[in-house]
């Protein structure tokens, strides 16, 4: 059984940008998402598996796209000390916690980041692009339904990973992940990592207002650094954190056209820039 339901809320995305979501559900389980799909076929609607929305950024004031929140049983099975199989819409925090306690290597550098395992691993979470460290370091395979052949997939890095920030999972999609298996080699720590992180994070990140961490996962970064504290109503570039946008307002016009400005200035340049938060209408 689904429900569809309308739904005004502020507390879908990391922005709090308010919206009237016209088509809201919850998915916990296959069969769901199954109905969900061909309710949105039905009705010429597209879907938005929503993670824990910190990477995601609602466009209008009315939401159309049929929004489904991942809803499904938080599980962490142990499948030996170093390898788990984890739900999709798990903490990466809490995978993060196990890996400290049994002093085991991880994605340490995630710690600050609000996500689901499902949401990092649809977006490629990881350091910046010159790092080349992401999840998927850690990663043996993916599990997902794919509800456009209706058949359930277990795929492995090489064939998911399609570049930074990139995924066959990333924006709107017809296809859940639903677990993944991790394996971590032990690892010799001195200090806390995910303290050590948190710290780095409250030192260098602003998080005097809402935000969804950096906005885009390629741009120049001389313009970049240029639009620090450049303000619309109650939103604007961090000045103390470049490619960060924070945000006071109730809706999403302000970050739209501080992203707008970005983008012109960049085309205007001949600069490359890609946007690396969700855009959802
Ligand atoms: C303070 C802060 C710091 C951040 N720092 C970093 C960082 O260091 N590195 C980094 O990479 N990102 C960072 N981010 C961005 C964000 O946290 C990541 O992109 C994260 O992976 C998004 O996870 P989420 O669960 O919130 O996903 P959402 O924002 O809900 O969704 C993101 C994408 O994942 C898809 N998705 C979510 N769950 C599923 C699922 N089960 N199946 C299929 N698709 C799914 C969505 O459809 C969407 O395309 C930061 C964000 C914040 C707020």
């Amino acid at each position: 059984m689904i429900e569809i339901a309308s739904l005004k809320s502020k507390n879908l995305s990391f922005y709090r940008t308010t919206h009237n979501f016209k088509n809201y559900g919850e998915v916990s389980t296959i069969d769901q998402f199954c109905e969900y799909y061909e309710w949105a076929k039905t009705n010429k609607t597209k879907i938005f598996l929503l993670g824990n929305g910190s990477n995601t950024l609602f466009v209008k004031k009315e939401v159309r796209t049929l929004v489904l929140k991942n809803n499904l049983p938080k599980e962490t099975k142990i499948l030996s000390k170093s390898q788990l199989e984890v739900s999709s819409s798990v903490l990466v925090i809490d995978i993060l916690r196990y890996c400290y306690e049994n002093a085991l290597d991880s994605f340490y550098y995630l710690a600050s980041v609000p996500a689901t395992i499902g949401g990092a691993l649809a977006m490629n979470a990881g350091l910046g692009k010159r790092d080349k460290l992401s999840i998927y370091d850690f990663v043996e395979s993916v599990t997902f339904f794919d509800a456009a052949d209706k058949s359930l997939k277990t795929l492995n890095k090489k064939e998911i990973v399609q570049g930074y920030r990139k995924t066959i999972f990333t924006g709107l999609t017809s296809k859940f992940i639903l677990r993944a298996r991790f394996e971590f080699s032990p690892k010799k720590m001195d200090g806390n990592p995910i303290s050590d992180r948190r710290k780095w994070s409250k030192e260098f990140q602003d998080y005097s207002a809402y935000n969804c961490g950096s906005v885009f996962q390629e741009s120049n970064y001389k313009i970049i650094c240029k639009l620090k504290g450049l303000r619309i109503g109650n939103s604007s570039f961090s000045a103390k954190t470049p490619n960060w946008i924070l945000n006071k307002s109730s809706s999403s016009m302000p970050i739209l056209w501080l992203i707008k400005i970005a983008e012109v200035l960049h085309f205007l340049t001949f600069k490359k820039l890609i946007v690396e938060l969700i855009k959802v209408e």
